[in-house]
């Protein structure tokens, strides 16, 4: 680890004053420490965010509304959310340990760096960590990788489980700089990786993430989060998928389908949900509806099964949505 220099501001502008291009924000410190540790990140600045007064979980007419520092346990267990959420309350309980939920925040999860390992290894190639090094991963160990969304430069999945339910929702992620203040679609938030798999995001040196805003959507009370991977639990997903469903006299109205583990930022499934509209929640339309899911897909030499384990992914949470509620 790099010396750096460490401030605690206690509002929100003193923090925004002290930030810039060699800062970094501390949160809960679950990736940015270790990220530090294996030199990885090497900040000159580390302006730690704890004390700023962006907590609370709020809910009207507009939607929900949850402070960056908010932690995930809390989140996930919060009865709004639980009730009228039920997608997020799962992404956040299927992922990591209990010991990082209680310390890890909504902001620094959104922000949380990719599990590549490559990009944790200082000793291999990676543009994401040291542009124009090259790609490991490429003709590497790339089992876990993306197969949306993916560049010749770089091939890394997203690797947070709440984003996916969060894009799903169509969530909206509000900034704060020095230069004011914006709200941003989390789905353009985050960026594909292209030629700079450096940018992940469109956030700026600086700005800070204050909180989210994930609009009502009534009949996201009914809404399902399926994750895939190798071990029950302390796992990342080979693939995942948010589902929510409106169903009206036994038709589905509206569908909202994201996918985790299989793009290189959290995949909204537009084809998915208009195949659903209009169908009735049956075996053949779910089959149906994913024919196309991962049109576009470039498999790799370890991880050609993904495309088939994201279609499977999607058709087995939308069963167990209907089967769970019933077809009403
Ligand atoms: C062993 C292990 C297993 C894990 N498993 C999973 C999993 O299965 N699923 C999953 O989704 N996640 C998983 N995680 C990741 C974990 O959820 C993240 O580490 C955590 O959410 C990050 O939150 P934090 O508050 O600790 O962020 P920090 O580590 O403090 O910050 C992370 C990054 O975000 C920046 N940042 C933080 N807050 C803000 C803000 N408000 N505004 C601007 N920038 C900010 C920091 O500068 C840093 O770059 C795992 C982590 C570990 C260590
Ligand atoms: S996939 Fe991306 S993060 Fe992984 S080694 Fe390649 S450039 Fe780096």
């Amino acid at each position: 680890m790099r010396a750096y220099t460490y401030s605690r501001p206690g509002s929100v502008p003193e923090a925004l004053a002290r930030a810039g291009a060699e800062t970094a924000f501390l949160a809960g410190g679950t990736t940015l420490v270790d990220l530090m540790k294996l030199d990885v990140l090497a900040p000159a600045h580390v302006v730690d965010i704890d004390r700023l007064p962006l907590r609370g979980i709020t809910g009207d007419h507009r939607g929900l509304h949850i402070g960056a520092l908010e932690r995930m346990s809390d989140v996930a267990a919060h009865r709004t959310v639980r009730e009228s959420y039920p997608m997020i309350s799962q992404a956040l309980e299927l992922s990591a340990s209990g010991q990082l939920r209680n310390m890890a925040s909504i902001g620094g999860n959104l922000l949380q760096r990719t599990r590549c390992g490559y990009y944790r290894d200082v000793s291999t190639p990676c543009n994401k960590r040291e542009p124009g090094s090259g790609c490991a991963a490429l003709t590497g160990v790339n089992r876990g990788h993306a197969i949306l969304g993916t560049s010749d430069a770089c091939i890394a999945t997203s690797p947070s489980d709440l984003a996916v339910a969060l894009v799903a929702l169509g969530t909206v992620v509000h900034l704060a700089s020095a230069r004011g203040t914006r709200s941003v679609p989390l789905d353009a938030f985050y960026t594909l990786p292209g030629s700079t798999p450096q940018v992940e995001t469109v956030l700026q040196p600086g700005e800070l993430i204050t909180g989210i805003t994930v609009p009502s959507l009534p009949w996201a009370s009914r809404s399902l989060y399926l994750k895939i991977r190798d071990r029950q639990s302390y796992e990342f997903a080979l693939a995942s998928a948010a589902v929510a469903l409106e169903l009206r006299g036994g038709t589905i109205r509206q569908a909202r389908v994201a996918a985790g583990g299989v793009g290189t930022k959290p995949w909204r499934l537009t084809v998915v949900e208009q195949a659903l509209a209009g169908r009735r929640p049956t075996a053949e339309t779910f089959e149906a509806a994913v024919a196309h899911a991962a049109d576009g897909a470039v498999p790799r030499e370890h991880n050609s099964f993904k495309p088939a384990l994201l279609r499977r992914t999607i058709v087995r949470a939308l069963t167990t949505l209907t089967e769970n509620k019933g077809a009403r």
